[in-house]
C-alpha cells in the first residue's frame, strides 16, 4: 500500500469518526499520533460500538470512564472477533503502526455499511444530524454510503463492496440457500427499491417468507422502507415497519452468522487440506514442482477471474451509481443509452463470469485430481515407509540383539574385572604382607649390621690391643729365636757327643724269619735278649757247648717290622741333615735278608718300604719341617761294585767310572739325581735295579757277589746366616758274606768271589781300624773302602745291620757273620 492511499483511508476513517461521534471533531487531515492519542484509551472505540449498536447491554459501562483503558481496547478488540473483523493489537494502538488500527476501523464501517446494522443508528444519526447539515442532499442514504464508499475504495466501486460477501464467495450451496440465480439477484437490485410501496411491504411481514428471500431483497426490502418512511414519515416509522424492519434484520444477521461460519469452516478446512498437501508436496519433491505449477494455475485463474468481475463490478456498480444520482432531466436521455450498452456489457460479462464459474470448477476437479494423486503418491509413500519402517524395526531388533550381547559382554567383562580385581587386591595384599615382612627383616638386618658393625669395632679394638701385645710378644720370641739357634747348635754338639759316647758305630742284629718254604724249621737261635744278647747254639753240638753268645747294640727278632729297624735308625738321619756323614751296611750271608732289610720285597707297600725309602723319607719331612731356617736340596746317587769295579747304575749307559774324593764326592763321575719327594726316590730306585746286572749262580744272583751303594747327598743352605751344611748317606746292599770254596768255582767265578772276599775282609779291617782307633785305616785295600773312604772316619756314624739266616744249615756261616760283627 504507498504511503498516499494509506493516507486517504485514515483521512475517510477519521471522517466516519467525525460523523458517529461529532463531538469527537478531529481534524481531517489528522496524523498517526494524532488518531492514536485520540483512540489510546479506548473510550472512543466503545462509543463507536455502542453508537453503531446501541441494543449492547454494555452500553453503560462501556462508556463509563472510570473502566480502563486496556479493558476498553479488549473489549472492543473482542467485538471485532465475534464479527470476524480484522483486528489489531492493544501494541499496534500504543506504540506500533497504525495501519492496523485504521483498516480494522475501515472494516468496522464496511461491515456495518453491508450487514446494515449501522442503519437504523445511522439513521437516526443522519436525521439528527439534517438539521444541522448544509442541506447538500440529507434524504438520500444512498447517496450517503455511495459517497462512502467511494471515498473508502477509490479504486471500487460500490456495489462490489456492499455485496461483496454475496458475490465474491458465490458457492453453489450459498446460491442454493439463498434460492435465487445470481443474476436474478443482480436484476433485482437493480429494481428502483424507492418505488415499492408499504402495502407491499405489509404483504412481505405476513406472508413470512423471509425465510426464502434473497438477502439482497431482503436489504431492498429495508432500505425501500427506510427511504420512503424518511421521505414520507417525516422521521416517525410505524411500528410494523419497525417490526419488519427488526425482522428482516434478524434473519440477515442470522444468514450472515451462519455463512460466515460456514466460510470460516470451510476456510479451515481448505487450510488444512492445504497443510495436508503441502507437507505431502514437501515429501515428494518431484511431484512438488509438478504439483506447484498447477496450483499457481488453478490459484491464479480464479484470481484474474475475480479480478475480471470485479472490473466488471465496479464498472457496473459505477454505472448503478450514476443511475442512483438521479441524473437531470438534460442528461436523461444520454445516460438511458448509456445504461441500454452498459446493461448489455453487463450481460456479457456474466456469461463470462458463468464460463468463469464453470472454468474454476473444471479447475477445481483437476484439484481434485491432482490431489488424488498426491494422495495415491502419498499411500505409496506411506507403504514405502511402512516398510522401511519394517526394515528399520527388524534393523532395531538386530540392534537390540546386539545390545543385548553387549550388555552380556559388558556383563562377563565386568564380572572378569570384579574378579581381576579380587585377585590383585589379594595380590596386593599379599606383596604388602611380603613387603611387611621385608622391612621387618630389613630392619631386623639394620639392627643387626649396627650390632655387628659395633662388634666388628671392638674387635677391632680387640685386635689392634692384640696386634700391639703380639708385637710385644713378638718381639721376645725374635730374641729368643736368635737364642734358639746357639741352643740348636748346643744340641747338635750334645748329642753328637752323645752319639760318641755311644760310639760312631752301631752294630744291630736282624734275624730273619722262617720262609714259608723251609721245611725243617731247626732254629741255632737260642735266645734274644732286651740288651742286645744273642745266644747261638750248634745243632750239632746240643748242650752248652754248642752255645755261642754275641752281643750287639740290639738284636731284632723274627717278628719285628721294618717300622721298628728304622725307628733305631732315625736318629742318624737327623744327623745327616745336621751335617753329618752316615753309612748303613747290611751285612750278611746270601739269603739273610739284607735287600728286604734295605730295599723291601718288589712291589712292597708303604709298611714293607725298606731302609732305604724311610730314610729318604724322613730325610724330607726334617728338611720340610726346617725349611723356614734352611733349605735343603737333596740328590741321589746309586753305584755298583763288582769285581772291584764302580759302575753308574742310573746312567743311561752303565759303565765304569773313577774314583775320587773331590768335595766329598766319592764317585763324583756317577749322576746324581735331585730328588724332592719319596716318590722321586723310588722311580730311581727301580731304574737302578732294572740296571743293576743280574746272572745266576749256584746260590743266588749276581746281586749277592756285587755291592750295592745308594749315596744321599744332602745340602742346607741356612736362610739368616747363608750358611751351608752338607751330609751325606751312604745306604749299602752288601754282597752275600759266605765264603766260596775256591774247589767248587774256576775262572770268571773264582775271580768274582776273590773281589767279593777281599773287599769284604778289607771292609771289616776299616772298621775294625775305626773302632780301635788305630792310626791307620787301611781304606785302599778295596774298592769299596776307597768308595765309603769319607764316610768311613771317626767323624762318621756308621750302622753295621748283621742279617743272620736262623736255618741250622746255615750255622756256620751265621757263626762267621757274628764273628765278622763282633
Ligand atoms: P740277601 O739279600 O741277603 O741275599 P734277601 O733279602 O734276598 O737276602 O732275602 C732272601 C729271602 O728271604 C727273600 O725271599 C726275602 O723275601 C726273605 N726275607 C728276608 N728277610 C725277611 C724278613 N724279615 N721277612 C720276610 N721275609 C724275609
Ligand atoms: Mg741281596
Amino acid at each position: 500500500m504507498s504511503p498516499q492511499s494509506y493516507a486517504k483511508q485514515r483521512e475517510i476513517v477519521i471522517q466516519w469518526l467525525n460523523t458517529i461521534l461529532p463531538d469527537l471533531r478531529l481534524p481531517t487531515e489528522a496524523s498517526d499520533e494524532e488518531l492514536r492519542a485520540c483512540l489510546i484509551d479506548g473510550t472512543v472505540l466503545c462509543r463507536i460500538l455502542n453508537r453503531l449498536s446501541p441494543s449492547s447491554p454494555n452500553e453503560e459501562s462501556s462508556e463509563n470512564s472510570s473502566v480502563s483503558q486496556p479493558e476498553n481496547v479488549k473489549r472492543f478488540l473482542a467485538t471485532m472477533d465475534e464479527l470476524g473483523i480484522p483486528r489489531f493489537e492493544v501494541s499496534d494502538l500504543e506504540k506500533g503502526s497504525m495501519k492496523t488500527v485504521v483498516y480494522c476501523l475501515l472494516s468496522l464501517k464496511l461491515h456495518f455499511i453491508s450487514s446494515g446494522e449501522e442503519l437504523s443508528t445511522l439513521s437516526t444519526i443522519t436525521k439528527a444530524e439534517s438539521t444541522d447539515d448544509d442541506g447538500s442532499s440529507p434524504g438520500s442514504l444512498q447517496q450517503f454510503f455511495g459517497e462512502e464508499m467511494r471515498n473508502a475504495f477509490p479504486g471500487l466501486k460500490l456495489q462490489c463492496a456492499m455485496h461483496n460477501q454475496v458475490i465474491s464467495e458465490p458457492s453453489p450451496a450459498v446460491l442454493k440457500h439463498v434460492g435465487h440465480k445470481f443474476h436474478e439477484v443482480f436484476q433485482l437490485k437493480q429494481a428502483c427499491y424507492a418505488d415499492l410501496p408499504v402495502t407491499k411491504n405489509l404483504e412481505m411481514m405476513e406472508s413470512n417468507s423471509l425465510e426464502d428471500a434473497p438477502t439482497q431483497a431482503l436489504l431492498n426490502v429495508v432500505y425501500g422502507i427506510l427511504d420512503e418512511t424518511a421521505e414520507t414519515m417525516n422521521g416517525k416509522i410505524p411500528h410494523h415497519v419497525a417490526c419488519l424492519l427488526r425482522k428482516a434484520v434478524q434473519e440477515m444477521g442470522r444468514r450472515l452468522s451462519t455463512q460466515a461460519d460456514h466460510l470460516r469452516t470451510q476456510n479451515n478446512l481448505y487450510r488444512a487440506h492445504e497443510e495436508k498437501h503441502r507437507s505431502k508436496i514437501k515429501k515428494l519433491e518431484a511431484l512438488v514442482s509438478v504439483s506447484r505449477k498447477e496450483t499457481k494455475h488453478v490459484t491464479v485463474e480464479p484470481q484474474q477471474i475475480r479480478t475480471q468481475r470485479k472490473k466488471n463490478i465496479s464498472w457496473f456498480s459505477a454505472s448503478t451509481l450514476l443511475k442512483c444520482f438521479r441524473p437531470t432531466s438534460q442528461t436523461a436521455n444520454l445516460i438511458l443509452e448509456e445504461q441500454e450498452v452498459e446493461k448489455q456489457e453487463l450481460m456479457k460479462l456474466v456469461r463470462e463470469n458463468e464460463k468463469n464459474i464453470l472454468e474454476l470448477a473444471a479447475m477445481r476437479q483437476e484439484l481434485d485430481i491432482v490431489g488424488m494423486v498426491h494422495k495415491f503418491c502419498s499411500l505409496e509413500m506411506e507403504a514405502e515407509a511402512k516398510a522401511a519402517i519394517a526394515i528399520l524395526q527388524l534393523k532395531i531388533k538386530e540392534l537390540e540383539c546386539l545390545l543385548a550381547d553387549s550388555n552380556n559382554k559388558v556383563k562377563e567383562l565386568e564380572a572378569s574385572f570384579e574378579s581381576k580385581c579380587q585377585s590383585w587386591t589379594m595380590k596386593e595384599k599379599i606383596y604388602q604382607s611380603f613387603i611387611d615382612f621385608q622391612f621387618e627383616a630389613m630392619q631386623k638386618l639394620r639392627s643387626s649390621s649396627e650390632a655387628i658393625k659395633q662388634e666388628v669395632l671392638e674387635t677391632q679394638k680387640r685386635y689392634s690391643f692384640e696386634f700391639n701385645h703380639l708385637e710385644s710378644k713378638l718381639k721376645a720370641v725374635t730374641d729368643a729365636a736368635g737364642n734358639y739357634h746357639e741352643v740348636l747348635k748346643e744340641n747338635h754338639k750334645l748329642f753328637s757327643e752323645l752319639q760318641d759316647l755311644k760310639g760312631n758305630i752301631r752294630i744291630y742284629c736282624q734275624i730273619r724269619l722262617f720262609l714259608p718254604g723251609q721245611t725243617e724249621k731247626l732254629s741255632t737261635i737260642e735266645n734274644i735278649s732286651e740288651n742286645g744278647q744273642l745266644v747261638i747254639a750248634n745243632p750239632s753240638k746240643p748242650g752248652k757247648d754248642g752255645q755261642r753268645s754275641f752281643k750287639f747294640n740290639k738284636v731284632f727278632g723274627p717278628d719285628a717290622t721294618q717300622g721298628e729297624v728304622f725307628a733305631d735308625i732315625q736318629p742318624f738321619v737327623k744327623s745327616v741333615v745336621d751335617g753329618y756323614n752316615v753309612c748303613i751296611f747290611a751285612y750278611g750271608q746270601t739269603g739273610s735278608g739284607k735287600t728286604y732289610t734295605m730295599t723291601g720285597p718288589t712291589g712292597a707297600t708303604e709298611e714293607e718300604w725298606g731302609v732305604n725309602y724311610l730314610v729318604l723319607n724322613h730325610l724330607f719331612k726334617v728338611s720340610q719341617d726346617r725349611k723356614s731356617n734352611t733349605v735343603y736340596e737333596v740328590a741321589v746317587q746309586m753305584v755298583e761294585i763288582y769285581n772291584e769295579q764302580v759302575r753308574d747304575l742310573l746312567s743311561s749307559d752303565v759303565g765304569i767310572t773313577t774314583i775320587t774324593q773331590p768335595n766329598g764326592l766319592a764317585v763324583p763321575e756317577a749322576c746324581m739325581h735331585p730328588v724332592i719327594s719319596t716318590f722321586d726316590v723310588l722311580d730311581l730306585m727301580d731304574i737302578g735295579f732294572k740296571n743293576r746286572a743280574v746272572s745266576a749262580t749256584a746260590l743266588n744272583t749276581r746281586s749277592s757277589r756285587s755291592h750295592n751303594i745308594v749315596t744321599v747327598h744332602v745340602r742346607g743352605r741356612n736362610v739368616k746366616t747363608g750358611t751351608v751344611l752338607y751330609g751325606n748317606l751312604h745306604l749299602i746292599d752288601l754282597a752275600g758274606s759266605e765264603r766260596v770254596d775256591r774247589s767248587e768255582v774256576t775262572g770268571h767265578r773264582l775271580r768274582e768271589a776273590q773281589h767279593k772276599n777281599k773287599s769284604l775282609s778289607s771292609l771289616g779291617d776299616v772298621i775294625f781300624a775305626l773302632a780301635k782307633k788305630s792310626p791307620h785305616v787301611p781304606y785302599r785295600n778295596s774298592k769299596l773302602t776307597q768308595v765309603l773312604q769319607s764316610s768311613l772316619g771317626s767323624q762318621v756314624k756308621t750302622i753295621m745291620l748283621v742279617q743272620l739266616n736262623p736255618d741250622a744249615t746255615s750255622f756256620s756261616e751265621s757263626m762267621s757273620t757274628l764273628k765278622f760283627a763282633e
